[in-house]
């Protein structure tokens, strides 16, 4: 058998964005050994790319906001499909972990009075994202990164050595995790650069291992993305909720081709930037849905007054929540009134001064003028939907976030439940600071609990080290598949398909063909040797973002409704039973298994934070009796 090292922690953080280094330092902290892991470099996750900020409701800028008013803003956005309890632990916590930030030593940007300064976002009633200019997540991992070396310099006063309780592992994969008699045992993987194989053994795994945008054509995510931790926890035996809500953000680049995808930040449109079709139009205002009618503004007049007089006007409905914003755009450029790329205009040059729009957008000013050759502080950008963000992930008790397996932990994008239908912008950075943290708490006192600890079992350590080896070939084989052309059939079949806007016919199609891709990939082979072999390490991705397409598909073609960032062109609209219902994913005898499962119902106190003409949008007949009998 190849030559695997060898490792013992007591909690494996598996993923270094916002969610793993909140979840380690809590772990750490806690007084357990601990190991973070990251497939990329130490530092370069999704969290950094963040630019608009983190939500929180501080009540900074306006002083009317507050947890309440945060949990409603959640609700709604995500269409009443959120997991209550994730929501209010979320909307209570976030305000300290951000003060906490501000311990480690983030520098938000200010107010005039020296408070963090918070910004307007989709969504959001108030403005409430804490942001440094267009740079919050670098902030973020800066800050969280300053926290770890500090912690790993209070190990060497102590123990002589930095990496005692605290050890990074950076460019490190996890291919599998290792499960004894239900429990987690550890984590199987290799080093990028050399190719070898590497055995943690830990009683407690957190995973943090963000999103999925690779398995579509259309993206903002970067090539780690290939839903790791989603298929490591289903092969583990634990389930994946609501993978069909899958968010498109309205305003990604939509040329020149080779920069496709990647993300304007919506704090464009949170500043003043403004949205037109090829017509001039601002045709947002036709887009409003009637769930929404009654928090935005009807008139260009009065969404522009609300810039300078939130408090007296309604605000401009470019700041709807993103599901929306991105179907508009998607029916404009389908009419045929889009921009000569393919998207529409976003113009924030008519709203600001050059001087401000390099000041608050420093980063989008540098991406157009680098990428595009557009100065933005003079002409719009164009501007389109692309992959952003999965809603669906790892089902987790909302309080310790324990996926189903004992020991497994899951916190950040990769787990599901917070965000039901469609997340807020600027609810991810606050929600993987929330939940990691209690993940690492968690997993800390599950660790520190056991009396003994279960054991990765070495016959299939034995297995996974020649599944690995045997996608390997020192030359080109007649008959193979190549892992590039896999992956790029996978993401056209994602796009077309399972797209933004769908229909069953094309949902079951989407699935015969990921059926003969999995075929096809039986015979995917890379060629050349283990050191720095990116096809090697794609074909071993493909098989985790082949699981989870095949769950979004499925549970896309399963909810025969509308709802947040799953649009059924032949089911259109929301239906109030299904909002009652979590679509379960996890591996069965003949593989991938869906099942229904009733969605934990909100305990009075929170649901009587929403006028009930708001909730008969929403709830069944029954469900409103309910409701009424109880507040009586
Ligand atoms: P990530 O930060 O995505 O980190 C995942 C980590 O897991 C990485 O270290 C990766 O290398 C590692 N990993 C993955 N697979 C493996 C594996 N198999 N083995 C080992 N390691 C693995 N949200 C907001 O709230 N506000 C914003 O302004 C905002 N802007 C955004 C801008 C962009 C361009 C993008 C892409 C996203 C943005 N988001 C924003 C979303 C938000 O950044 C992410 O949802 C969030 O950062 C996810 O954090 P995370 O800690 O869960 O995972």
């Amino acid at each position: 058998m190849t030559e695997i090292q060898r490792h013992s922690f007591d909690v494996l953080v598996i993923g270094a964005g916002g969610a793993g280094l909140r979840a380690a330092i809590e772990a750490r902290t806690a007084g357990q050994k601990t190991a973070i892991i990251s497939k990329s470099l130490f530092g370069k996750a999704h969290t950094v790319m963040a630019e608009g900020g983190a939500a929180a409701a501080m009540g900074n800028v306006n002083s009317h906001d507050n947890w309440q008013v945060h949990f409603r803003d959640t609700i709604r956005g995500g269409k009443f499909l959120n997991h209550y309890r994730m929501a209010e632990l979320h909307a209570k916590e976030a305000p300290d972990r951000i003060w906490e930030l501000e311990t480690y030593g983030a520098l938000f940007d200010r107010t005039k009075d020296g408070k963090i300064s918070q910004r307007n976002f989709g969504g959001h009633e108030y403005p409430r994202l804490a942001h440094v200019g267009d740079r919050t997540g670098l902030e973020m991992i800066r800050t969280l990164q300053q926290k770890i070396v500090s912690l790993q310099q209070d190990d060497k006063r102590e123990s002589g050595s930095f990496e005692s309780k605290l050890k990074i592992f950076h460019e490190t994969t996890i291919l599998e995790l290792l499960v004894d008699q239900g429990r987690i045992a550890g984590a199987f993987g290799y080093v990028r650069e050399s190719g070898e194989f590497v055995l943690f053994e830990a009683p407690a795994v957190v995973l943090a291992t963000g999103g999925i945008g690779k398995s579509f054509k259309v993206t903002s995510n970067s090539w780690e993305y290939t839903g790791d931790g989603h298929a490591l926890a289903l092969r583990a035996g634990a389930s994946l909720v609501n993978m069909e809500f899958v968010q498109f953000h309205p305003t990604g680049m939509v040329w020149p081709p080779s920069v496709k995808g990647i993300l304007v930040t919506e704090s464009v449109r949170g500043d003043g930037g403004v949205l037109t079709n090829s017509e001039g139009k601002r045709f947002m205002f036709d887009y409003i849905p009637d769930v929404f009618k009654n928090q935005y503004a009807t008139t260009e007049a009065e969404g522009d007054r609300w810039y300078t007089d939130p408090d007296n006007n309604k605000r401009p409905p470019e700041l709807l929540p993103r599901d929306e914003v991105a179907r508009a755009i998607n029916s404009e450029v389908k009419a045929g009134r889009g921009s000569p790329h393919g998207g529409v205009f976003l113009d924030v040059s008519s709203r600001m001064k050059a001087e401000e729009i390099i000041k608050r957008l420093p980063s989008m000013h540098h991406q157009f003028k680098e990428l595009a050759d557009v100065d933005i502080t003079a002409e719009p950008m164009e501007v389109g939907p692309t992959c952003h963000y999965v809603m669906g992930g790892i089902e987790v008790d909302p309080d310790t976030q324990e996926s189903r397996v004992t020991g497994l932990f899951a916190a950040g994008e990769v787990s599901g439940g917070m965000h039901g239908s469609n997340r807020l912008g600027g609810n991810s950075l606050s929600d993987l600071l929330v939940f990691g943290k209690r993940a690492g708490e968690h997993a800390a006192t599950y660790a520190a609990g056991l009396e003994k600890r279960p054991q990765p079992d070495e016959a299939e350590v034995a297995k996974l080290s020649e599944y690995a080896t045997g996608l390997l070939s020192p030359q080109a084989v007649e008959g193979a598949e190549n892992p590039y052309t896999l992956q790029s059939d996978l993401q056209q079949i994602m796009n077309d398909l399972v797209g933004i806007i769908r229909r069953a016919g094309e949902l079951e199609e989407a699935l015969e063909k990921l059926a003969q891709l999995r075929k096809r990939a039986e015979a995917v082979r890379a060629v050349g040797g283990r050191a720095y072999n990116p096809g090697w390490h794609l074909a071993m991705d493909l098989r985790n973002m082949l699981i989870v397409s095949e769950c979004i598909a499925m549970a896309a073609l399963e909810r025969s409704e509308s709802r947040g960032g799953h649009t059924r062109e032949d089911n259109p609209g929301m239906d109030p039973h299904w909002r009652k219902v979590n679509l379960i994913c996890s591996i069965g005898e003949s593989g991938v298994a869906l099942k229904r499962q009733p969605l934990p119902q909100m305990p009075v106190e929170l649901i009587s934070l929403f006028d009930r003409a708001e909730l008969a949008k929403y709830l069944t007949e029954g469900e409103l009796e309910e409701f009424d009998a109880a507040v009586a």
